[in-house]
């Protein structure tokens, strides 16, 4: 970037004046004039002014507001003097601050102020080193060199204010309402410094910071996840997040939400108006997300079936910077670009997944197969589990970790899935219970069913004998897409329906009444949870959980019945099972068990076992996808 100081003024900065003080005597030994000479300079204050040029240290260098601040800013470097001087400023700086320096090391500099601290007046007893200094310290000429240069600095800030800086302005307009952050410390934080390291702000019209910023300043971008220090990314986030913040009137974590490395940011964007979530260890999730390193890459889930989101183990990632030297190449589920030192992977939209992508010979083969297996069928048996809602934008709570990202709340309080799906956790703490649940409802309504389900169901109710439902979940997402709820089976329950947690009654009642205000930062619901209106007890979803003897099954049972009535009379079935895990394998089972073919859909456990069928290794929305046009 061009030099914010002029060759003069960084010259008049940081070029050394050399002070002979005259000598003193000492009564040590002789000869009795001993040499006292240090050369002074200010490049501590080139450093601040340099770094506040970049938006780093603006509130320390504005705060400059009287020559006697300049003295924190002069460096002194030892030219001649006795080693027992040297030693004595030694000792004397290591006593305030054991830190300072490394003591075996030969003191060649210092901070004036530390410096200085060094000579005391002491009326009669000052020792003469002491004095000499002392008197050169007070002479007429400090006064007039610190006059010169906060001369130079009021015109340097003067120079700053004129900057065309978006965030530079909006930090010095934060100074002049003093509503700054700093504005409420005790004291100016002044450092005194050589040199301001990382420093660089790339303002080279590169692709990549372009590139950035135009995707950030995009309406489907709410949040972005990047896990690296470097100050130019940081300005550039930080002015959109401001910016927003300004635009919509709220709170720039609200309006715009940043996540950084777990390292911090040295309070940077806090300083410039803007914040930055630090995460504990690790890093977050985000609209667009910025790879690091050390983060695992499940490239295996990056296949047609897949997304960007799957391959971080996360939900919200739609755009994946990914440094250059990480050589990923292509991926399926997403556009890859190269701009400057990062490739830019974009999540390609689902149909468009599906039309670029050509499936194996083997897979295209399989699905041939499935869908003439689904074709000679007369009737459809549908088994479902957690992968079936994957696509949906559900969680599948797979392993502590899936579950945690779903869940951080409870991450923090290494709460496991298996739990919080207790029934004891409703009488012993139902606050926690619902703000799970309560959660969990809120997400399942305001989750609209993938694309597959609406396409399975045309298969299904073009059979002459129709379908019915086999499913864990108890998400409701078959019913909301349209599924006949006298053709489903939940052998999960359903988080829609509510009981007793003492199963007064064997009542189960629609929970549509009860609406869960959840603090989901949290995980605790903050309005009252339903009662029974037997017993006034806390009322419960009606799920299974894990040692659950209070479940109520009446209506599974009569689910049940119906189903077992349909298969009774149903002939020439196929069964369709979809994203049914291993886990709790509940449904793979239950497939299996009846002996009809089998289309197992599933990307990672697809093998038939003993069943005669078909496996598809593929996520449930792209096989539906698949099927359906094979079938058209
Ligand atoms: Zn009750």
């Amino acid at each position: 970037m061009t030099n914010f100081l002029t060759a003069d003024e960084h010259h008049f900065l940081t070029q050394a004046e050399r002070h002979d003080t005259g000598g003193y005597d000492s009564w040590r030994k002789a000869p009795r004039n001993r040499p006292f000479v240090v050369d002074i300079d200010a490049r501590p204050l080139a450093a601040l002014i340099n770094a506040a040029a970049v938006g780093v240290r603006v509130y320390e260098f504005i705060a400059i507001q009287r020559p006697g601040d300049l003295l924190h800013y002069l460096w002194v470097t030892i030219v001649d003097l006795d080693d027992e001087v040297i030693q004595s400023v030694k000792d004397s700086v290591a006593y305030r601050n054991p830190y300072a320096f490394d003591k075996n090391a030969p003191l060649s500099g210092l901070s004036f102020v530390e410096f200085d601290q060094c000579f005391i007046w002491q009326g009669d007893d000052t020792y003469l080193e002491d004095a000499c200094w002392r008197r050169h310290v007070e002479q007429q000429y400090w006064r007039d060199k610190l006059s010169d240069l906060f001369s130079l600095v009021l015109k340097l800030q003067q120079r700053l204010r004129g900057m065309d800086d978006f965030l530079l302005q909006n930090e010095i307009g934060l100074i002049d309402d003093k509503k700054h952050r700093q504005d409420f410390f005790a004291t100016v934080q002044r450092k005194c410094i050589l040199d301001s390291h990382n420093l660089s702000i790339n303002t080279d019209s590169s692709d990549f910071y372009k590139v950035l910023a135009a995707m950030i300043a995009q309406d489907d971008v709410h949040s972005v996840s990047c896990p690296f220090g470097g100050l130019t990314i940081w300005r550039i986030l930080v002015t959109e997040q401001i910016k927003r913040a300004q635009r919509l009137g709220l709170p720039p974590d609200e309006a715009f939400t940043l996540y950084g490395p777990d390292t911090g940011l040295n309070d940077l964007p806090e300083n410039w108006g803007g914040y930055v979530h630090i995460p504990y260890e690790g890093m977050c999730d985000g609209d667009i997300v910025f790879l690091p390193g050390w983060r695992v890459f499940h490239a295996e889930e990056a296949g047609i079936d897949g997304s960007l989101a799957q391959t971080m183990r996360m939900q919200g990632c739609r755009y994946l910077f990914v440094p250059k030297s990480r050589a990923l190449g292509d991926l399926p589920c997403a556009t890859r670009e190269e701009i400057g030192d990062w490739v830019l992977y974009r999540q390609k939209p689902e149909n468009q997944l599906l039309k670029d992508t050509t499936l194996s010979d083997s897979l295209q083969a399989q699905i041939k197969q499935a869908s003439e297996l689904i074709a000679s069928a007369d009737a459809l048996l549908i088994t479902a589990g957690a992968g079936m809602g994957v696509d949906s934008g559900l969680p599948d709570f797979r392993g502590n970790e899936g579950f945690w990202n779903a869940y951080p709340a409870l991450a923090k309080t290494n709460i496991k899935f298996y739990d919080i799906a207790s029934p004891n956790n409703f009488s012993d703490d139902p606050k926690l219970a619902w703000g799970f649940y309560g959660h969990r409802l809120q997400l399942y309504c305001n989750t609209q069913p993938h694309a597959g389900f609406g396409k399975l169901l045309k298969l299904a109710a073009n059979k002459k004998q129709g379908y019915f439902v086999f499913t864990s979940n108890v998400d409701g997402q078959f019913q909301k897409a349209g599924f006949d709820p006298k053709r489903i089976c939940e052998c999960h329950g359903s988080i829609h329906h509510l009981q007793c947690i003492n199963g007064c009654l064997h009542y189960i009642w629609d929970a549509g009444e009860f609406t869960p205000e959840v603090d989901e930062e949290n995980c605790q619901l903050l309005n009252e949870p339903p009662k029974c209106s037997c017993c006034g007890d806390i009322a419960r979803p009606n799920i299974l959980m894990f040692n659950d003897f209070k479940w109520e099954d009446s209506r599974y049972n009569i689910q049940q019945q119906a189903l077992s009535q349909w298969l009774a009379q149903a002939k020439n079935v196929v069964i369709i099972e979809l994203g049914a895990g291993k886990d709790i394998p509940t449904v793979r089972h239950y497939g299996e068990m009846l002996g009809w073919p089998l289309i197992r859909i599933n990307p990672r456990n697809s093998d038939l076992g003993s069943s005669s069928g078909v496996s598809l290794p593929m996520g449930a929305l792209a096989a539906l996808n698949a099927i359906y046009s094979a079938l058209k």
